[in-house]
């Protein structure tokens, strides 16, 4: 896989894309997908397990969620499992950049091609790469459910709720405007048809009988 690095466009910029999120790993990053050796990664403090979620509408129009576990570099203020939460910026971009080096690198930052203009592009297939986890789904649930208690299920609802919670509360503190735009406008409408007690739950806790509308209002004085 092809890595590319150029430091002094991305210095420029000012790391745009480590600021939005940490980078996402693939695969053929880990010698091992052993339950003791993906620990011992997720010990180290820099990397969280996540869950990117599909969307599937049924033919009695029911709207589902299936969530794919994978790991990525761990964000400023979230824990190692971080299945869904707002993204902020990468805990590891430091002042002179990525704390990795570039053959340390999570593949998904190391294959993305930096360009001056700021129409920065991956070189792989992001979504193929993705699918690769799909083989691990089991083992990634066995360390969810021993670092949390919790099933992977109940902790994306917990998950959920919370994430509902702070957009009713406009808690939106470390969050890119890009992130924002995107959770609001093409996530919520969604998680708040699959999952509408925890949606109702949320609102319970944060005194807010007002249903959700996005408003441009919501993106103003925020990160860029
Ligand atoms: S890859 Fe692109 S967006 Fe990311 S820091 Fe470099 S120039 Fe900025
Ligand atoms: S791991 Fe490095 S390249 Fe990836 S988002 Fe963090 S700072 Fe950026």
């Amino acid at each position: 896989m092809d890595k590319t690095e150029d430091r002094t466009i991305c210095a420029k910029c000012g790391g745009y894309c480590c600021k939005k999120s940490g980078c996402d790993y693939f695969v053929s990053d880990f010698e091992s997908m052993k339950i003791d050796y993906l620990e011992s990664i997720l010990d180290t403090g820099r990397v969280s397990i996540i869950a990117s979620f599909i969307f599937d509408r049924l033919p009695n129009n029911k709207l589902i969620s299936v969530p794919l576990l994978s790991l990525r570099a761990r964000n400023i203020n979230r824990g190692e499992i971080d299945l869904l939460s707002f993204k902020t910026t990468c805990a590891s971009l430091e002042e002179n950049g990525c704390h990795f080096s570039l053959e340390e690198r999570p593949s998904g930052g190391s294959t993305l091609v930096p360009s001056s203009d700021g129409l920065c592009h991956s070189n792989v297939d992001r979504l193929k790469e993705l699918e690769k986890w799909q083989p691990y789904q089991s083992v990634l649930r066995r360390i969810v459910k021993r670092r949390t208690g919790m099933t992977v299920d109940g902790k994306i609802r917990e998950d959920v709720e919370n994430l509902f919670y702070n957009v009713l509360n406009k808690n939106f503190d470390g969050v890119a405007k890009a992130e924002l735009y995107d959770v609001l406008k093409n996530m919520i409408p969604m998680l708040m048809e699959v999952y509408p007690e925890e949606y109702k739950k949320a609102r319970i806790r944060a005194h807010n009988n007002t249903p959700f509308v996005l408003k441009k209002t919501v993106f103003n004085n925020n990160n860029k």
